[in-house]
């Protein structure tokens, strides 16, 4: 049997997570799970969860811990997660979720953790020009918009600004960023699970070198 590849990505907001991550779960056959983009399924289907859900994240706020951590345990439950492994993107997002995970996870655990490292005034230019489709949720920008006057490549549904991608907003994530979720770099690092990986330049480069570091921990006897 194929061992599974469980995998954390880190980053700033706008770092290319999302980006990396979809090529990822292609390239060692795992689905991306992303706490955002489950948040973000939850607001569109207007379900009482997602518009709790809401009322955290357009202020760039956090969800709390114990509501997020339920969701991620179930949706590593599933069959697909469980027994291929998986890429959680979004997630763990404080030292707090990153000991629930390591519980929810018992007697398993993460291979490794990929910190995509890039300098704050690139992150807020991203941030700027990223769009979205209000219906199936799938990523584009100013530089790569969709074909047709801004309807949705997949689904034709509308493709705007998210909510919480206001200055506002984005400023308080990368303040929350640093306070709550830059000190798992560290907490990684003691764990020896952790590596960083320049997430400046040509996506297809980004990739190159994700794809090496894990292979590289791959080839290690612990992993
Ligand atoms: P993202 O797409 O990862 O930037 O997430 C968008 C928003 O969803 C965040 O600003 C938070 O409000 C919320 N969110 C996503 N993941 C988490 C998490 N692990 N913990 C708390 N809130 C989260």
């Amino acid at each position: 049997m194929v061992r599974a590849t469980r995998l954390v990505i880190l980053g700033k907001q706008g770092a290319g997570k999302g980006t990396q991550c979809v090529r990822l779960s292609q390239h060692y056959a795992v689905p991306h799970i992303s706490t955002g983009d489950m948040l973000r399924a939850a607001v569109r289907a207007g379900t009482e969860f997602g518009s709790l859900a809401k009322s955290y994240m357009d202020k760039g706020d956090l969800v709390p811990d114990d509501v997020i951590t339920g969701v991620v345990s179930e949706r590593l439950a599933e069959p697909d997660a469980h027994q291929m492994g998986f890429i959680l993107d979004g997630y763990p997002r404080t030292v707090g979720q990153a000991v629930d995970l390591e519980k929810v996870l018992l007697p398993l655990e993460i291979d490794l953790v990929l910190d995509l490292v890039v300098p704050t005034e690139l992150v807020l230019r991203r941030i700027a020009s990223r769009r979205v489709c209000k219906v199936c949720g799938a990523n584009y920008s100013v530089q790569a918009p969709p074909k047709l006057d801004w309807s949705c490549d997949n689904c034709g549904g509308e493709v705007v600004q998210r909510d919480d991608d206001t200055e506002v907003a984005v400023k308080r994530r990368l303040d929350l960023y640093e306070s709550q979720t830059a000190p798992l770099v560290e907490w990684y690092t003691e764990r020896e699970k952790l590596v960083s990986v320049q997430g400046e330049g040509d996506p297809d480069e980004v990739m190159a070198r994700l794809i090496a570091a894990v292979d590289r921990a791959k080839g290690q006897p612990k992993w």
